[in-house]
């Protein structure tokens, strides 16, 4: 069966209810991340959505608005579970509204 994944697209609905709400693509880019912040650490990851605000982003902007909304909720339920970390946190959870805010605007005009 075909479900609406949250992150906006549609995917098959067992893959989705295992994978947090996400569809494969989504799914991916989003353990990537969370690779990338293992690795290289939590400033590398800041570092990296610093650099996507400056470049605006390649991916089309309807499908990077979900995807970031999921990971607002993921950083926000992360600020609950890990009070100690709560410096990164915040800085994460302001980069990634920075990316959300421009389209918010311009879906207003
Ligand atoms: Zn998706």
């Amino acid at each position: 069966m075909i479900a609406k994944a949250r992150c906006g697209h549609f995917a098959i609905k067992s893959y989705v209810d295992s994978h947090g709400g996400l569809c494969r693509k989504c799914h991916s880019n989003f353990s990537t991340l969370l690779d990338l912040e293992k690795k290289y650490g939590e400033d590398a990851l800041v570092e990296y959505w610093y650099g996507l605000i400056l470049v605006n982003l390649p991916e089309s902007k309807e499908e990077i608005r979900c995807f970031i909304s999921h990971l607002i909720d993921f950083y926000q339920q992360k600020l609950i579970e890990m009070p100690s970390k709560q410096k990164y946190i915040r800085k994460m959870l302001y980069m990634l509204n920075s990316i959300q805010e421009p389209f918010d605007v311009e879906t207003l005009r």
